[in-house]
């Protein structure tokens, strides 16, 4: 985590003209056989980025393509840790960081830097349009901030179970190769408008009828006891003591895999594969209209808000 110039958190507000000029060379020197980044479309680039950058701002569009390769070094090699294992880069992230920095630039150009740059300001953070371990940490708590299970829990309290009465089986067809699986009604209800709206915009998703269908949702505190006794895996002990899956509201929804991986493989390139798929992606741009939020570390799992855990 330390040596890496890229994490540290006041990196931004100690760049010289120096440091810019040597990450520019060592970026070229890393990235010289790729193709460059197209130049930001005119007046693109608005005020984080200029203001930082004043006395230099005529070379403004130069700097954020510099930037724009600062990412793109990083997306792969940054060392992160937010959800507790050790990962390498952010590229499984680059979707929920782009949504919510308000951005359709992928995360390697110089649009997102100048988007990550805003956001930062927004947040109080120094605007380096650069991706770095504190600006995630931020991100990260934002995205943990709008799960109400995630809240409940840092109060140490952990919900009951619903009442028999207030689950609904889904459908054979909704659930993974005809599972049989339940959730509270309301979010049963939410997740049909949900998957109808994404297969009525995107044919794609609706020619693969497998994809959005659910191969978990809730489990029974019992359940997750014993299974966890019996694959010796309990997730460090959260699957055991107290999962979301417990709430009714949580589910897990079957998204593209990378080749030969399960649908529920946490594998990074499986993760990195799913991502990338338009499952997720609409899933990203649209699931909080429905009152969905994603556990950003398994892009499969997602929790409905629209009622207490
Ligand atoms: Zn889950």
């Amino acid at each position: 985590m330390h040596g890496n110039p890229l994490n540290n958190a006041s990196w931004p507000e100690r760049i010289g003209g120096q440091l810019i000029l040597s990450a520019a060379l060592w970026v070229g020197l890393l990235l010289g056989g790729c193709t460059p980044i197209k130049n930001p479309p005119a007046g693109e680039l608005r005020r984080p980025l200029l203001h930082l950058f004043r006395h230099e701002s005529c070379q403004a569009p130069a700097l954020a393509r510099t930037l724009g390769r600062l990412n793109s070094a990083s997306l792969y090699v940054l060392h992160i840790a937010p959800f507790g294992r050790e990962e390498l880069g952010w590229a499984t992230y680059a979707p929920e960081i782009e949504h919510e920095i308000g951005t359709r630039c992928a995360a390697d150009t110089p649009g997102f830097a100048d988007a990550l740059a805003h956001w930062q300001h927004r947040r109080g953070l120094a605007p380096s349009g650069v991706m770095t371990v504190a600006t995630f940490a931020v991100m990260k708590d934002d995205w943990q901030a709008r799960r109400p299970f995630v809240q409940l829990r840092a109060t140490g309290a952990c919900p009951a179970p619903p009442r028999a009465n207030d689950l609904a089986d889904a459908k054979p067809t909704e659930g993974y190769e005809g599972k049989a699986v339940q959730l509270r009604k309301g979010a049963l209800a939410a997740y049909r408008r949900m998957v109808a709206a994404a297969r009525q915009g995107e044919p794609a998703l609706a020619a693969k009828p497998e994809l959005l269908t659910l191969f978990s949702a809730y489990r029974s505190p019992a359940y997750d006891a014993a299974r966890c006794a019996h694959d010796h895996n309990c997730q460090g002990v959260v699957r055991a003591a107290c999962s979301a899956h417990r709430t009714g509201l949580a589910f897990d929804i079957v998204l593209d895999t990378a080749p030969g991986y399960p649908v529920d493989s946490s594998a990074d390139a499986n993760r990195l594969a799913m991502v990338n798929g338009l499952a997720y992606r609409w899933l990203v741009a649209n699931a909080g209209a429905y009152g969905f939020v994603n556990y950003p570390f398994e892009p499969w799992h997602w929790e409905w808000t629209g009622e207490k855990p």
